[in-house]
């Protein structure tokens, strides 16, 4: 059995790993950091965020940040200020990754392609002396009683360290290696985990998927599970500036404008994910949960009323509709008030067959929520290691020295906006740095 000896060990080759490695190797040089990665190329979640052009940060300052992080944001500030949104795009910059800053203060590289961000952070690392053994699972850790770690890897080699780094990330696309593995270290350490659940995820609408045997008893409802003909005919549109009000047990919790997508999934876009953290938890709760969607936002209800009956009795009046039946003459109407490609799957879900109901329909339309979609397609994790184990000042764990939390394996997370990966690198950066720091007064 082969047993390999670094300084500073860190489990999980993702965006918060990566950057450990490099945090730790920028403040001690000296010391031997290996990054160990189960998947056979480290940084295969980043591969797939932001649709492929990866979402790495966002310009906003902690004022402003800070609203877009849960539950606990202040445990981020000092990693954030340490390595800030800032720092993150000039490390990359300086690496020679050129980056562009677009609407809502999202930072992408230039190049559009996250594969790019991958390359720069492994090579940044390399270039450090970071030793990166991807392919190598670890299965098991061991805190010893001289204070050092180990991790025992599938193969069977033995590695150890004097600090111990774990970023092995939440549960979310586990294809992408996150399988939650240290989560249950962190439990066998007898250390609090707060219950994960997938958040940043499609929320589905009664009715819409056409399987009942698919939802498990926590609303669970699987991304592939076949659409309903009313899903069939929802899925592709996107609703742009729209009004969402979601009510938990019947209570108003969230009122917001922006723009939604139906998907194979559910509700999902801008706004459907906004939402889907609170939805999830309120589902796996037991609680009911509605959406109401109001397409005309920007008009009161009788403004809207005196529109429709203009509009319908312009179609009355019209000589070729005579020879119309009033559910043509109905699809008319709606074709003046929707996107043409709604209003079969609006049709279907909220029939109306009058135009006088029209207005409190397109104003009100009501959906009670069956379930969510899991982890096989969610963003992020919410939920994870308590942070009240950790320091945030140096990611350390306050009950076992030596042993650093960062990323996603945290209690920590994000709407979408670039705010997770930047959250990814700050807290990985600074428990890179707090390790290395540590190594040196020992050395
Ligand atoms: C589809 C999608 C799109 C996203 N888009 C964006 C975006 O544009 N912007 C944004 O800010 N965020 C985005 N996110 C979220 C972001 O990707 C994550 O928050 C971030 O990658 C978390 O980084 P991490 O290093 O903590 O965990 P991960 O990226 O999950 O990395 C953990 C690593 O640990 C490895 N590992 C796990 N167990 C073991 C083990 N036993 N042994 C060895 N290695 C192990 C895994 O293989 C993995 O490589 C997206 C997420 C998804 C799923």
């Amino acid at each position: 059995m082969q047993n390999k000896i670094s300084d500073i060990l860190i489990i999980g080759g993702g965006a918060a790993g990566l950057m450990a490695g490099i945090g730790a190797a920028k403040v001690n040089a000296g010391a031997k950091i290996t990054v160990l990665e189960k998947m056979p190329r480290p940084g295969r979640k980043i591969i797939i965020t932001g649709k492929g052009r990866c979402n790495l940060s966002n310009f906003k300052d902690w004022e402003d940040f800070s609203t877009h992080i849960h539950p606990k944001p202040n445990f981020l500030k000092n990693a954030f200020f340490n390595f800030s949104p800032e720092k993150t795009v000039g490390f990359f910059e300086e690496c020679g990754l050129r980056t562009v800053t677009e609407r809502g203060d999202r930072v992408f590289p230039e190049s559009g392609n996250s594969k790019d961000v991958v390359d720069t952070l492994v090579s940044a690392a390399a270039s450090l002396g970071v030793d990166i053994i991807a392919g190598t699972e670890i299965r098991h850790i061991g805190s010893n009683p001289d204070g050092t770690f180990s991790a025992d890897s599938a193969d069977g080699t033995k590695f150890s360290g004097k600090s111990l780094i774990i970023t092995t990330g939440g549960l979310s696309y586990p294809a992408t290696g996150s399988t939650g593995d240290g989560l249950e270290w962190a439990s066998e350490l007898g250390l609090g985990t707060v219950p994960c659940f997938p958040s940043l995820t499609a929320i589905v609408p009664k009715g819409y998927k056409a399987t009942k045997d698919g939802i498990s008893a926590s609303g669970h409802i699987h991304r592939e599970a076949p659409l309903s003909e009313t899903g069939a005919l929802l899925n592709g549109n996107r609703l742009k500036n729209i009004s969402l009000r979601i009510l938990i047990d019947g209570t108003e919790v969230y009122d917001e404008f922006g723009d939604i997508d139906f998907t194979d999934g559910g509700l999902e876009g801008p706004l459907g994910f906004k939402v889907s953290r609170k939805c999830v938890k309120a589902i796996i709760n037991g609680s009911k949960v509605k959406v109401i969607i109001d397409m005309k936002p920007a008009v009161t209800l009788n403004e809207l009323d005196k529109r429709i009956y203009a509009l319908w009795k312009e179609i009355n009046e019209d000589r070729r509709s005579r020879s119309r039946s009033r559910e043509d003459r109905m699809r008319i109407l709606l074709g003046k008030l929707l996107p043409s490609d709604l209003i079969r799957g609006f049709l279907k879900y909220r029939p109306v067959n009058e135009a006088a109901k029209v207005g409190k329909a397109l104003k009100n339309w009501e959906m009670d929520i069956a379930g969510y979609v899991g982890y096989e397609r969610c963003v992020i994790t919410a939920g994870g290691i308590s942070t009240d184990e950790v320091s945030a000042k140096t990611m350390e764990c306050k009950k076992i020295p030596g042993l650093y939390f960062a990323g996603e394996i945290l209690d920590l997370d994000a709407d979408t906006g670039g705010y997770n990966l930047q959250t990814a690198f700050s807290t990985g950066r600074l428990a890179g740095e707090s390790a290395a720091r540590k190594i040196s007064t020992l050395q």
